[in-house]
């Protein structure tokens, strides 16, 4: 007790690292006691029984203490009571070097001081029983990790991104490829009909695990016809715009099962082997008109583990270029017709007569098959534009026109050949099948109701002329000049009535 005393009262007044030197003056331990003032760490020296035996200056420095908090014969279990109190040492550290003590185990652990400087503690057992606890400040070094670490983390994720990028790319520019590929075929159809086959053979290709088909609107408008499909064979010959919300909202559907989202009525007509889990319908716009709708759906089992969403988004692509191709095929179609086509009836113009005439002429001769032809004027028309204007007469020609276009056969090509004259050729038939047309003709056209501003126009009748290849001549100028004779001589015979040629 007397020794414990001493051993305090000494340490408070000397310089702590000479209290070692009080003990033992030997020259040994002042080297010790220099060596350790050197030294940057802070050191001090636990005896077995748990007193502070030997400490230099510099840990003061380390641990940013003042003399009070460590002296020679300081209590270990207070010194580190207060470490604990002031926030250097966690309690779980604590209880950690507690008991590596216990053990009589080396310990090591950071002490974080109140400055934010960070001290690494050392402890090892000495052969006395006792511990030389060394106290290093390790900030920078600390810091030097953090910094080594947060580095390496945000280079490997530059470095994922920089794969995803390339990915991306990859496939940006594999898209890129399939799509050029597929305008340069959709570019060079000719018909409709060519391009819903490549259509049909690119869709497989661009987007395996999809299945779809493509609508496009009928000539009547109110119905969609189905043209192609890929993938599947559930397209449906027609369907309603009313029953797709793609149509009806005039913009892309996009539907996922789960969200809140309404199946198309098409969609559920559809036999499917399985409902779809995702599915697209793309409206067809060419030139401002909305032509057809792309459909396009995965199945469950089809659906890609990255989710559909950029498939989709190809999908839309795609359905671009389809519009654009679609467009283009009706553009050159409506040029097409500008040139063989009247206006006024729909109905083909004399240079198209004549070209088709020509081919029926070769086609017939290498078969040794007949055509007919039938040549008819309206009687008296010049009335219906006396009477009632212009614009009467041309509401006649019209409807005379459409009558034609529902009586005549598939094969039939109807024309007016100029003013209310008009001819029709019939690949295939003979004198008697022609008379036979031109007779139902003329007895459809009294029947006919042209309504008028607020009246109804009086009936129309006609005279024809009928002539056939070879009976009646074997070149186009001889067969329309025979078909006109006849109807002449009908028109001299007392109008609405049919002749034929000799
Ligand atoms: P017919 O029974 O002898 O054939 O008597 P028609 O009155 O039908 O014959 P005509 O040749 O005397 O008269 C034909 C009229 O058709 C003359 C012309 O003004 C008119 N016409 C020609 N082309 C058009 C057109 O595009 N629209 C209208 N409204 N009338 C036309
Ligand atoms: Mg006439
Ligand atoms: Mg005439």
């Amino acid at each position: 007790m007397k020794d414990e005393k001493e051993r305090r009262s000494t340490s408070a007044s000397r310089p702590s690292w000479d209290a070692g030197a009080e003990s033992d003056s030997s020259g040994a331990a002042t080297l010790a006691t220099e060596i350790m003032n050197i030294m940057e760490q802070g050191i001090v020296v636990w005896s077995g029984d748990g007193y502070c035996e030997l400490h230099n200056t510099r840990v003061y420095q380390v641990l940013e203490l003042s003399g009070d908090d460590l002296q020679i014969g300081t209590l270990r279990a207070d010194f580190r009571q207060k470490a604990v109190d002031r926030g250097d040492m966690s309690a779980e550290d604590r209880a950690y070097s507690d008991g590596k003590v216990q053990a009589h185990q080396p310990y090591a652990f950071d002490r974080h001081l109140p400055s934010g400087r960070v001290v690494l503690t050392s402890g090892r057992p000495t052969r006395g029983g006792g511990y030389v606890v060394t106290f290093t400040d390790v900030t920078e070094a600390r810091q030097v990790a953090r910094d080594l670490a947060e580095a390496k983390l945000a280079a490997e994720a530059a470095q994922t991104q920089a794969l995803e990028i390339l990915e991306e790319e990859r496939a940006r520019q594999a898209e890129a490829h399939m799509l050029s590929q597929l305008d340069e075929w959709l570019q060079s159809c000719k018909t409709l009909e060519e391009l819903f086959e490549i259509v049909q053979r690119f869709m497989a290709r661009l987007l395996p695990g999809g299945a779809g088909e493509l609508y496009v609107y009928s000539n009547s408008r109110d119905v969609l016809d189905g043209v192609c499909q890929w993938n599947t064979e559930a397209m449906l010959p027609h369907i309603n715009a009313d029953n797709c919300w793609s149509l009806r909202r005039g913009r892309a559907y996009e539907f996922q099962r789960g969200e809140l989202c309404f199946a198309c009525e098409h969609v559920q007509q559809q036999a499917h082997d399985d409902d779809p889990a995702h599915y697209l319908c793309i409206p067809i716009v060419a030139h401002g008109d909305t032509v057809g709708m792309l459909h396009i759906r995965f199945l469950e089992a089809n659906v890609p583990s990255g989710g559909v969403s950029d498939r989709m988004h190809f999908a839309a692509r795609c359905g671009e270029h389809i519009s654009m191709a679609i467009a283009n095929v009706k553009l050159r179609d409506e040029l097409r017709d500008q040139s063989i086509r009247d206006p006024l009836t729909g109905l083909f113009n004399r240079r198209y007569f004549m070209d088709a005439m020509r081919r029926e002429v070769s086609v017939a001769s290498r078969k040794g098959a007949s055509f007919g032809l039938i040549s008819f004027d309206v009687d008296k028309f010049k009335n219906f534009n006396d009477n009632h204007g212009h614009d009467a007469g041309d509401m006649v020609l019209r409807s005379i026109g459409q009558v034609l276009s529902d009586v005549i056969g598939a094969a039939d090509v109807p024309c007016r050949m100029g003013g209310e004259e008009f001819a029709i050729l019939m690949p295939g038939a003979d004198a008697q099948a022609a008379s036979k047309l031109a007779e139902a003709l003329r007895e459809a056209m009294p029947e006919l109701r042209v309504r008028y501003l607020d009246s109804i126009l009086p009936p129309i009748n006609i005279s024809a002329g009928v002539a056939a290849y070879p009976d009646s001549g074997l070149t186009p100028p001889v067969l329309l000049r025979r078909a006109d004779e006849a109807l002449y001589l009908a028109k001299a015979e007392g109008r609405n009535c049919v002749r034929c040629a000799e």
